[in-house]
């Protein structure tokens, strides 16, 4: 019996995520009502994974659930927002039972995991593209990447490149390295963390921040843009995990940090007065960070390699210039 479009909804996605009391109506209406905390300001982002764009075709519905609201927290995070309610967007070839469990388990694992709730969306059919739409708040500080200027600090969370290089290993084009290595580095891409907890905690202390979803140069030059600075960065700096060094070598390892996109990590800027705060209030030893470079008034982008220059072969992705 194929199951319909209200039947699929019901029972997949009518109650994902946390139950929150804020939610005065959910799914099943024309349209959710949420009572918005007082004092607050209301923060919104969406974001769209479409097969072979975003993710290989045949992905794991798991991961491509996790990933649909991962991307959105990690624009929240890269906001110092915190994330309330989801809307999920849903376009399938076929209502496939086994691939829709798997999905909304992905979805609503992370979902809970970060206090999010579903509260409404649409179904329709279609080549598979997933569009979820996040909404959370923040108080009357948060961080743009706008807020930076000349001589503020730039650091990078976690570590980057490993997501490209875990696409690289999913779709054979990567072959080295230990199983372990190389399961590690396939989970950065299927399951990224955003760094919500973070970027809350970077308010009042960073002058601007973006996620790190298009690549490392990419997406620091664009904060920097945004500020009108240029940027001096030290790629040795890069902070790799021992698994892609294991994987790659240290040349490739360092090509995947500074131009592989998905690993949805914070990058952001200090200014100079403001780094022992940072190292007070959120050390990097609980919440890993490392400094790769500074602000400048040049508007320029110079890279290096400790005491060589660097020239990126590549900086990131673009839609439309690949
Ligand atoms: P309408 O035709 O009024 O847009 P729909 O039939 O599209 O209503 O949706 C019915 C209800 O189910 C709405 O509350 C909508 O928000 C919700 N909904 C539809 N698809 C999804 C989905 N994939 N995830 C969560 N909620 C959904
Ligand atoms: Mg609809």
């Amino acid at each position: 019996m194929p199951i319909g479009e209200f039947e699929l909804i019901e029972k997949y996605f009518s109650r994902l995520g946390t139950r929150r009391a804020d939610v005065v109506l959910g799914v099943g209406d024309d349209a959710a009502i949420l009572a918005m905390p007082a004092g607050k300001q209301l923060v919104a982002a969406t974001d769209t994974l479409v097969e072979r764009i975003h993710f290989p075709a045949g992905s794991s519905p798991r991961s491509i659930g996790h990933r649909a609201l991962a991307v959105n927290l990690s624009d929240l995070a890269a906001m110092g927002a915190q994330p309330a309610w989801a809307l999920l967007a849903l376009t399938l070839p076929a209502p496939d039972p086994d691939w829709l469990r798997e999905f909304s388990a992905g979805f609503d694992a992370l979902a809970q995991l970060n206090g999010v709730s579903l509260v409404g969306g649409d179904t329709t059919s279609g080549p598979l593209t997933i569009t979820v739409a996040l909404l959370g708040f923040c108080d009357s500080a948060y961080l743009a990447r706008s807020g930076a200027a000349p001589g503020d600090h730039l650091f990078v969370s976690g570590t980057v490149g490993d997501a490209a290089a875990g696409l690289a290993i999913l779709e054979s084009r990567l072959s080295g390295g230990s199983p372990e290595s190389r399961t590690l580095l396939q989970q950065r891409f299927l399951f990224p963390e955003a760094r919500v907890d973070l970027g809350g905690r970077l308010i009042g202390i960073a002058s601007a921040a973006i996620d790190v979803s298009d690549g490392l140069t990419a997406d620091a030059e664009k904060l920097a843009r945004a500020s009108g600075c240029g940027a001096r960065i030290d790629v040795s700096e890069l902070p790799l995990s021992a698994a892609l060094l294991d994987c790659a070598g240290p040349d490739l390892a360092r090509e995947f940090a500074v131009a592989g996109g998905d690993d949805y990590e914070l990058c952001f800027a200090v200014p100079e007065q403001r780094l022992s705060l940072l190292a007070d209030r959120v050390p990097a030893r609980r919440w890993p960070y490392r400094r790769i470079g500074v602000l400048n008034e040049s508007g320029q982008f110079e890279y290096h390699a400790g005491a060589t220059s660097y020239t990126p072969a590549r900086k990131g992705f673009d839609h439309f210039l690949r």
